[in-house]
């Protein structure tokens, strides 16, 4: 064998030992989040060392020989950054990437999003992309009792069903989100505020914990925000300030008259013919309140960046959908396409924060 096959045969087959084992990633970042690592790191000063990190975390004295394994696989996933390249001694430190899992919002402007980790790491989430290639195949069978999504194989249930069934999922996969949103909105906020310029209204559909909303009722004081979502996760709201109103109901059904509609991550869980019935009462809604001068604002993802990572990030969040919702993440030409069969005449697109976008849509 040639040098420089044999060399890419080596690396070749690092890359399928790295891939085959790159479950364990999603899984080691999930735990450095439940062991509140990030956290404990920013709370020495953002650099820490091992006797440091072990001082502070919820791991007894009989497990705590397995904790530098786990570091540094931290630091080679580079979650973390270490500056010595002995196992066990050297001072860790924040990366980038953890700074956005620290609660400070000094650090990252928005508090933690590892709430978020937490949320798509549940095992729901896991157990369910173990299904991939049954469904595939098609062995849940055909017509009415085919599965439209691995979820369902895994859990009986789709993924809103599984909310109804089991509270704690519904908190945790609620704040995760939540914890998302607020760094969305951030972006949102301080470079599309003309978004909201004219408007009274604003009805978060499939709204979540409200986190959208507040940041928007926040932000833009002339613009009464409301949020309509299931009545499982509505009933889940701690009554708050008032900033807010809260509506419990299914938008296939009906949507309350309002000036303009958010559907933040909410297109993206459905095919293309929810999309329309969605859309379609989205156009009732407005059309009763503000026919002239209302819209739908999308925030969601439109495939096709030219950048290496954000592409990666829309990829993967495509094929997430497919697994958990029998949704689908759409390109330029896929959302044209449901915007005019459901009788919109005009909308913008605009990039928010790399892989999403935010999109205007007109009556
Ligand atoms: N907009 C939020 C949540 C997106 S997840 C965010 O950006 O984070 C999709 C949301 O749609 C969930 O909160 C889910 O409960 C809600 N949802 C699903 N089916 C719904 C229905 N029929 N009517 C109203 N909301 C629904």
């Amino acid at each position: 064998m040639e040098a420089s096959s044999r060399l890419e045969l080596e690396q070749a087959h690092a890359e399928l030992w790295n891939l085959t084992f790159s479950y364990l990633k999603s899984m080691v970042l999930e735990c450095a989040v439940q062991l509140n690592i990030p956290n404990v790191i920013h709370n020495f000063g953002g650099s820490a060392s091992l006797p440091n990190i072990l001082s502070a975390i919820p791991v007894p004295e009989h497990r705590r020989p397995y904790l530098p394994r786990l570091m540094r696989f931290l630091v080679v996933s580079g979650i973390l950054s270490f500056d010595s390249p002995t196992l066990g001694e050297g001072m860790y430190q924040l990366t980038p990437l953890s700074r956005l899992l620290v609660d400070d919002t000094h650090i990252n402007g928005c508090g933690s999003l590892g709430p978020f980790v937490l949320s798509q790491t549940t095992k729901y989430h896991v157990s369910s992309t173990t299904y991939l290639s049954e469904w595939f195949k098609g062995e849940d069978g055909v017509g009415p009792m085919a599965a439209e999504m691995p979820f369902k194989m895994a859990h009986g249930t789709g993924p809103w069903g599984a909310l109804g069934r089991d509270p704690q999922f519904n908190k945790v996969f609620n704040a995760g989100l939540g914890s998302n949103s607020r760094l969305v909105l951030d972006f949102v906020v301080a470079q599309y505020g003309d978004v909201f310029d004219g408007i009274s209204s604003l009805l978060d559909v499939g709204g979540g914990d409200g986190s959208t909303a507040r940041a928007i009722a926040k932000a833009f004081s002339h613009v009464k925000c409301s949020v309509l979502d299931l009545p499982i996760v509505i009933a889940d709201i701690q009554p708050g300030d008032g900033l807010v109103d809260y509506i419990a109901g299914d938008m296939f059904s009906s949507i309350p008259p309002t000036d303009a509609i958010v559907l933040k991550y909410v297109l993206h869980d459905w095919n293309d013919d929810d999309c329309v019935k969605i859309l379609d009462q989205c156009k009732k809604a407005i059309r009763s309140c503000k026919p002239a001068g209302g819209k739908v604002i999308i925030i969601d993802t439109v495939v096709g960046s030219p950048l290496k990572e954000m592409f990666e990030a829309q990829v993967t969040s495509d094929l997430l959908m497919m697994v958990i919702a029998g949704g689908k993440e759409r390109d330029k030409q896929e959302w044209h396409k449901i915007f005019m069969e459901s009788g919109f005449k005009d909308y913008k697109i605009r990039p928010v924060l790399g892989y999403l976008s935010i999109i205007e849509l007109y009556l």
